[in-house]
């Protein structure tokens, strides 16, 4: 038997950016993090899978559906000690939300989320950043649901890495992140405000506005073939990385349409959708654009965008 607070058979295309997708056998949305901690721990106890999602920025379900539980995480609550710099968030406030509140108080560190669509939550799950910054630099706890038991967990537990974190593994650990505690640094308002104003601004000038997962496979850390690269900027050699759009404009592809799903001239890593793209056809793209890349400079994209459900 299913919780009562489930929906049947529920569309999560309008739960994902990308505004792509099938519907989720069983749907519900959840407002604290109690109510939030109990439904996940209900789950536990069957084995259908359960994916709890914040603003779908940076998932792509099936069109073929997705199986068990989806839940939206829509908790809401903030704690922030100015003084100490020790602030507690749900993991369902937006990532730039808990920016700008933290900025308010003279709280420095998280001006990169600026632009970074998606929940706290979700931004730790991928470990997201951007400007040499990420959302683990500053974590010191983690409140999770891990196989139905509730209880703080040190940062160590998520395995961090480049846009990666062990929930993003094959067959990871049966846990949800309910809250999270940062420790942030004092910072003076205006240097907090001028920073996330520049990175803002380079933000609105590379990125395509229409609906998106934003980039959809990470960048490549390779120096040899940095170096191969002539046209790659030497600050890139230097660094030894290479973009993904990069690579995937150098294979003539930006602009590449397949039905409403659309590498975006802008830039070339954005799966844009230019109208009805089923998740199919940005599936399809996305493994057109990882084939040639692959053919051209013998490297595999890999995904930052993950696919969610029922896939062949
Ligand atoms: C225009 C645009 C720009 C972007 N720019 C950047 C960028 O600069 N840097 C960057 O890193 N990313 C970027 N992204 C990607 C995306 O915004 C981030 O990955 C974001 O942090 C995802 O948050 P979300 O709440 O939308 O997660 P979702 O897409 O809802 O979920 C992502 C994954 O996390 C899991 N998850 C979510 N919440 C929880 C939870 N509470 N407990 C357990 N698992 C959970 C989900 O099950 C799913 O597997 C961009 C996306 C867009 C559309």
């Amino acid at each position: 038997m299913q919780p009562p607070q489930l929906i049947p058979d529920v569309s999560l295309r309008p739960f994902t950016t990308l505004r792509a997708g099938g519907r989720a056998d069983w749907f519900a949305q959840m407002r604290s993090v109690d109510e939030l901690a109990a439904m996940v721990a209900a789950c536990h106890q069957g084995t259908d899978p359960l994916i709890v999602l914040g603003w779908g920025s940076n998932v792509l379900p099936s069109d073929a559906g997705v199986a068990g539980t989806v839940i939206i995480n829509e908790t809401r609550g903030l704690t922030i000690d100015a003084d100490s710099g020790v602030v507690e968030v749900d993991s369902g406030v937006g990532f730039q939300e808990l920016f700008l509140k933290t900025a308010q108080q003279g709280l420095a560190g998280l001006e990169f989320a600026v632009g970074i669509p998606g929940t706290v939550g979700g931004a730790l799950v991928s470990n997201a950043g951007a400007y040499r910054s990420n959302v683990s630099e500053f974590l010191s706890e983690i409140e999770i649901v891990h196989e139905g038991e509730r209880g703080w967990v040190s940062p160590a537990w998520m395995e961090f890495s480049y846009r990666d974190s062990v929930l993003r593994r094959q067959n990871p650990p049966r846990a949800v992140l309910l809250r999270l505690r940062f420790k942030l640094p004092p910072g003076t308002p205006k240097a907090i405000y001028d920073e996330a104003r520049d990175y803002q601004r380079q933000r609105i000038s590379k990125q395509p506005p229409s609906a998106s997962a934003g980039s959809f496979f990470k960048n490549v850390n390779d120096a040899d073939l940095a170096q191969r690269l002539e046209t790659l900027p030497p600050k890139l050699k230097e660094a030894g990385v290479v973009p993904a759009g990069y690579l995937i404009e150098s294979v003539g592809l930006s602009g590449h349409r397949i039905g409403g799903a659309m590498l975006s001239r802008r830039h070339a890593n954005f799966i844009v959708n230019v109208g009805g793209a089923t998740a199919t056809e940005i599936r399809d793209l996305a493994a057109l654009a990882r084939w040639k890349v692959s053919e051209a400079h013998g490297v595999t994209l890999e995904p930052e965008v993950l696919f969610l459900g029922r896939w062949d």
